[in-house]
């Protein structure tokens, strides 16, 4: 296919990218071999990329590419996140696509405000140091699931509290 002198030196300068690319079916397998699912009613935690302390996921489809947190990957592919919605996180896993009400659900940005402060939480991050104590714990915890679900080694590494059995090893 000619695309034309024009066609092709703007696609030399910029990198397509649609933010309302749809997922692909190759996206979405990719997306279900990095996830690890803890048993029952756990979580279930995405091990692909992760930046600022969230799971992302790219894709491209026709030469066109979209990045989404893995999180809102999860929401739209199960269809229940709507135009201005946002993914929001129940069980404080950041990590976490498991959507579920006590995991994660589509929100709209002032519930998820809201429900933030009525948790102790600003859902903004207010520092570097935060955001970096966020990314250093969410890859802590990818690499505690990364070979399966461990849940010793997820509570190390998540903090979150859960009486275990021995004695941790540091
Ligand atoms: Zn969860």
């Amino acid at each position: 296919m000619d695309l034309g002198p024009q066609t092709q030196a703007s696609a030399r300068r910029s990198r397509p990218y649609d933010p309302t690319l749809p997922p692909t079916g190759a996206a979405i397998e990719a997306f279900w071999s990095r996830v690890v699912k803890a048993p029952g009613n756990g979580c279930w935690i995405w091990t692909g990329a992760v930046s600022d302390g969230y799971g992302r996921i790219s894709w491209r489809s026709s030469g066109v590419s979209r990045t989404e947190y893995a999180h809102r990957f999860a929401l739209v592919i199960t269809s229940e996140l709507g135009d201005g919605a946002i993914g929001e996180h129940r069980c404080n896993e950041p990590l976490c696509v498991r959507v579920d009400p006590a995991h994660l659900i589509a929100s709209t940005q002032s519930a998820n405000l809201l429900y933030a402060v009525a948790c102790g939480r600003t859902g903004i991050i207010r520092n570097l140091a935060q955001r970096h104590d966020r990314q250093a714990r969410s890859l802590a915890v990818r690499d505690a699931v990364s070979g399966g679900w461990d849940p010793d080694a997820y509570s190390r590494a998540s903090g979150n509290a859960a009486p275990l059995d021995t004695p941790p090893l540091f």
